[in-house]
């Protein structure tokens, strides 16, 4: 079994559940008393969060870069970024570190692909929603149809999730707002929803949808145990 090694408190409220999803899928997978080798560097948010919101992401991606080689002092084999947004970023931490990196939105779109889905609603901070980094990723590599909220339902979106959901805040009205912009992407053709930023799946549950959700932490926390499992993983 290979160590997965992540980085977290992006926020610390889903970096929770990249721990316990990878733990449980580890014993599912193994039996018994079997539970993942992980190593985690966990963030400060609040710098984090200032930082991209001053538009200061050279200041940002010096961070990710020293996470992922203390990651690599540690003994981690592989880096898991354990937030959509910071993937901005995953290009200079690519640069930076021997590990190999498990790009979240490739794991979610191989779901996707096998979920034989082909237009898909993006929900996420606004950064995720409106920059190239995120859609292009899932257009250019996957030739997947993206379709995001319009503007103001963005701004609601990336709203709740700084003010309410990274500070572990669930609302039933944020809910129902979420379903609502779901509600508009369908009308606009989505077939499946990708919840884009690892906290959403706090919020918003598969039962919850009349279409597909792509939930990216368990996805993206699935995909590192098959990578720390894999035949090669295994006959180190
Ligand atoms: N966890 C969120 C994401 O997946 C938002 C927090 C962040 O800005 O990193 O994008």
């Amino acid at each position: 079994m290979k160590t997965i090694g992540l980085i977290g408190g992006m926020s610390w409220e889903s970096s929770i559940e990249y721990y316990r999803i990878i733990n449980e899928t580890t014993k599912a997978r193994l039996g018994g008393l079997h539970s993942a080798k992980s190593v985690m560097v966990s963030v400060d948010f609040a710098e984090i969060e200032a930082l991209q919101h001053q538009g200061k992401w050279e200041t940002a991606a010096t961070h990710m870069i020293e996470a992922a080689q203390q990651l690599e002092r540690a003994g981690a084999d592989c880096i898991v970024l354990c937030t959509n947004t910071m993937h901005k970023l995953a290009d200079s931490i690519q640069a930076n570190t021997a590990l190999p990196f498990l790009h979240i939105a490739d794991a979610t779109a191989d779901r996707i692909r096998d979920a034989r889905l082909q237009t898909i609603g993006l929900l996420g901070t606004r950064f995720t929603m409106e920059e190239a980094f995120y859609r292009d990723r899932l257009i250019q590599h996957h030739g997947l149809n993206v379709r995001v909220p319009e503007e103001s339902d963005r701004r609601t979106i990336h709203r709740i999730i700084y003010d309410e959901l990274c500070q572990g805040i669930i609302r039933p009205e944020s809910k129902a707002q979420y379903l609502a912009i779901i509600d508009t992407l369908i009308e606009a053709g989505a077939e499946g929803i990708i919840l884009g930023c690892t906290e959403i799946e706090l919020l918003v549950t598969e039962g919850d949808c009349s279409i597909p959700l792509f939930p990216t932490s368990r996805i993206h926390a699935e995909a590192a145990v098959d990578w720390a499992l894999s035949a090669s993983a295994l006959k180190d």
